[in-house]
């Protein structure tokens, strides 16, 4: 099982994935973890990426690319993955498509988080008053101004992939208003199609 989570900033996609990967047994592959990671240890990567993601604009393709490239050699993506922050323009699906051909492999769904704008900022200002109660540190990339521009890039770079994976009938969008139980619920009925 190959997926893809898509939606904005903030539109629960990591909640989502956490449900997926326990529930189907598929390794989840954050391309904005793996960045931190990259970027937490200086690697050569992680050095390129840093102001580019503070800023909240987008790695290049390529780079990004390389990373996934090299993550689904590993065994445990052998059953499947679940991709969770890429692709993220429409060169970077392409290469992917690229990369699953070599390999013989396709991708099963794309299900996509619809949720509205104004909710987003909101969640965002909820995110933060948490992680800080947890004591833990905030997101560089989490304060409102940035936020506001990574929706933008978004909007621009990433929305483009909603027709580019509806013309391939592999599209599922799924209201990401309701509460976590239910869009999970919405998951899992999805993904019981596929399985059939
Ligand atoms: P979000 O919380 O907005 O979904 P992520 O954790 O997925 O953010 O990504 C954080 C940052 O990492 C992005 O703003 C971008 O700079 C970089 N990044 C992550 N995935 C990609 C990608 N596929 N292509 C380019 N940049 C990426």
């Amino acid at each position: 099982m190959i997926l893809i989570l898509l939606g904005p900033p903030g539109a629960g996609k990591g909640t989502q994935a956490a449900h997926i990967v326990e529930k189907y047994g598929v390794p989840q592959l954050s391309t904005g973890d793996m960045l931190r990671t990259a970027v937490a240890a200086e690697t050569p990567v992680g050095l390129k990426a840093k102001a580019v993601m503070d800023s909240g604009n987008l790695v290049s393709d390529d780079i990004v690319a390389a990373i996934v490239e090299e993550r689904i050699e590993a065994d445990d993506c052998e059953p499947g993955f679940l991709l969770d922050g890429f692709p993220r323009t429409v060169a970077q699906a392409e290469m992917l498509d690229a990369m699953l051909e070599k390999k013989g492999r396709s991708l099963d769904a794309v299900i996509e988080l619809r949720v509205d704008e104004e909710a987003l900022l909101d969640r965002l200002r909820n995110r933060i008053a948490e992680t800080k109660a947890r004591g833990e540190e905030v997101r560089k990339d989490d304060n409102e101004e940035t936020f506001k521009h990574r929706l933008k890039v978004y909007k621009e770079q990433t929305a483009p992939l909603i027709p580019y994976y509806e013309k391939q009938g592999k599209l599922a969008v799924l209201d990401g208003m309701g509460s976590i139980e239910a869009v999970s619920a919405e998951i899992d009925a999805i993904l019981g199609e596929i399985g059939r």
